[in-house]
């Protein structure tokens, strides 16, 4: 009988083997951006193509390698970081096997440039196949770029299950994310076929939380630190009322790396009951430092799994330090109004944000809702007093109640006698047309018309969609027809319903064609086929870059769409309105994307500005 055994070829045994690290374009994007940040680099830059089918490019100013690690890197189980069984033991449960470029390797073309401070010049390596076939000495910078192309170009089978470049380009954000949330200290940038969508510069956690989810978690973030002998914890929680359907923003780290646990969400999930309705998902944003020996390092190592050998003692730590922040946030409401200096330059971080406001504008005695008060968008766990809008609702009530023309006279404004006629002086000024002023108790209050009204279409949007309750259509006279992208059709089409309670009469024709037959009637006037195409666009954009929720990113752009202009002249009762609106706003003092809507400026502090000097 003749022998039956064959030796597999090894690049058919790499492949295999790759196919447990390398599952999708991903997963490179994991694995080079965690060896660029061991390799100490504080600028990382990713470039992809084709959601990494075409391209996955890695650039970093770390260590860099010498012309033997160079090509050394890419041999199975070479790594520069395990030097003992200790180390092992220590790093193992998170993959640091040496595996990954070897994996790379195996299932794509890879080219590797490469230089460390102390050379003279680099090294660029072509490997494809698990072969290198070029090496050469080259000019380049200090650390280390890695191109990976044609993914799976020789394993067509695992090609096929790849996903929509949609679905693909998500899982590689996610691992963007995971990765930039966790070193807040690294620059990161994410380009995705010639767009900028994330440049991240070197910052603090909260900052991050900020770049990564949006401007409008700021005032949203209780912070967590809870050091104990088993473990140290530390981080931010979102507050309960900004919980959202939508999961996409909870992270756990591990003695910082990502990792996803059912139990210990349930126990994030158990602090949050009775805050949040069910369905929703708190923001956390959570840091572990653990004894590395207390976790079992017998799982799987390219998993997001661990577990940790005292599972309990973790669970009810993490459970009553949440507790304890929760309820410090609720007896403290005036840490609401701590403002932060990173508002000083909103989306700094975040490039290609955009901005379209002066569109058009919306008549302010047109506003829909009316001047009634607006029902909370989100449900409060906490009292009334806790809400920011409930807070600057008494300071400006208490201001008009008390406005004694007697009492500050050396500071009133002059302006305020233009308006004898009022019987109640509300006291309000409209600045170059931009900006609403009004006396309170302490001195006076600037608005911003524009971010005002922003904020006030937002929640006022929130809250129809919620009760149902529908924005009255304009029809046109002659339906414009729009024609849009697969993709832009394809987000149109599922915001078709919710545009049509506030006023969008859209209807489809055709795959890619629709008719615009009515406009809200606060828009009447605006170019509808520029509306609809910057409304697309705004929200794409927005749901790619902040995750935001399709609803809220729709309703972030309307708002923006339709908001008065600066530049609009208002007359007393519009400006009262306005004002009326916007404390009646369950977060008056910012727009959705955190651009400030007024400030206050003390009697003390006008007074200061007035001394003679010294
Ligand atoms: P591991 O990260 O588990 O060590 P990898 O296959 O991911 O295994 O990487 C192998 C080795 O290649 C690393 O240990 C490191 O020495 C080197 N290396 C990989 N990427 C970089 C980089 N961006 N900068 C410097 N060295 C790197
Ligand atoms: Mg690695």
């Amino acid at each position: 009988m003749s022998e039956k055994i064959n030796l597999m070829p090894d690049a058919l045994a790499n492949q295999i083997a790759a196919g447990e690290v390398v599952q999708r374009p991903a997963s490179v994007v994991k694995e080079l951006l965690e060896n660029s940040v061991d390799a100490g680099a504080t600028e990382v830059r990713l470039v992809v193509k084709d959601a990494g089918k075409t391209l996955i490019q890695v650039t970093d100013n770390g260590s860099g390698m010498g012309p033997l690690d160079a090509r050394m890197c890419f041999e199975r189980h070479a790594t520069s970081k395990i030097a003992s069984s200790d180390d092992l033991f220590r790093l193992s449960t998170f993959g640091f096997r040496g595996e990954a470029l070897a994996s790379i390797a195996a299932v794509a073309e890879v080219e590797l440039k490469t230089k460390r401070v102390e050379d003279q010049v680099g090294q660029r390596i072509l490997v494809s196949n698990s072969k290198a076939t070029e090496q050469e000495p080259i000019v380049c910078q200090d650390g280390t770029q890695f191109s990976i192309r044609n993914l799976f170009f020789n394993i067509p089978a695992r090609k096929v299950f790849l996903k929509t470049d949609n679905v693909e380009f998500r899982h590689i954000e996610d691992e963007f994310m995971r990765i930039a949330m966790s070193h807040p200290e690294v620059a990161f940038s994410l380009e995705h076929n010639g767009h900028v969508l994330y440049q991240l510069r070197s910052e603090n956690l909260k900052q991050r939380i900020v770049a990564l989810l949006g401007q409008g978690q700021l005032e949203n973030l209780i912070p967590v630190d809870e050091p104990t002998r088993i473990v140290s914890l530390t981080g931010f929680i979102g507050k309960p009322s900004l919980a959202r359907r939508s999961r996409g923003q909870q992270f756990f780290f591990a003695n910082g790396r990502y990792i996803r646990d059912a139990y210990l969400h349930h126990a994030v999930m158990n602090a949050y009951k009775d805050l949040i309705p069910d369905g929703h998902y708190p923001l956390y944003v959570l840091f572990m430092e653990i004894d590395p020996a207390a976790i079992d390092v017998n799982v799987h190592p390219t998993k997001t799994e661990v577990k940790f050998e005292d599972e309990k003692a973790v669970y009810a730590i993490l459970y009553s330090a949440l507790r304890k922040s929760l309820a410090q946030f609720q007896l403290a409401p005036s840490l609401d109004f701590e403002s932060e200096t990173v508002f000083q330059n909103p989306g700094a971080s975040i490039t290609g944000n955009t901005r379209h406001s002066g569109f058009g504008s919306a008549p302010m005695n047109q506003l829909p809702g009316g001047s009634g008060h607006i029902p909370a968008v989100t449900i409060r766990s906490s009292g009334q007093s806790n809400s920011p809008a409930a807070a600057w609702k008494s300071l400006y009530e208490v201001a008009i109640q008390t406005a004694n023309p007697t009492e500050h006279e050396q500071v009133e404004l002059p302006l305020q006698t233009a308006q004898p006629e009022e019987e109640k002086q509300k006291q309000l000024f409209q600045l170059h047309q931009a900006y609403v002023v009004a006396q309170i108790k302490s001195g006076m209050l600037v608005i911003d018309q524009n971010a005002a009204h922003e904020r006030i279409l937002f929640e006022q949007f929130l809250s129809k969609w919620q009760n149902q309750q529908q924005v009255p259509v304009q029809q046109i006279l002659f339906p414009v027809r729009i024609e849009m992208s697969v993709q832009e059709a394809q987000i149109l089409r599922e915001n078709l319903e919710d545009l049509l309670q506030l006023g969008y009469e859209l209807t489809e024709f055709g795959p890619t064609t629709f008719l615009v037959q009515g406009l809200p009637v606060d828009v009447e006037g605006m170019d509808a086929t520029s509306l609809i195409q910057t409304l697309v666009d705004q929200v794409r954009h927005q749901v790619q870059l902040h995750r935001a929720d399709r609803r809220e990113a729709l309703a972030r752009t309307l708002a923006r769409l339709q908001a008065i202009p600066s530049g609009k002249l208002l007359n007393q009762v519009e400006m009262e309105r306005l004002i009326n609106q916007l404390f009646a706003c369950q977060y008056p003092d910012y727009t959705p994307d955190g651009r400030q809507t007024l400030f206050t400026l003390s009697l003390h502090e006008i007074a200061e500005r007035l001394k003679p000097q010294a």
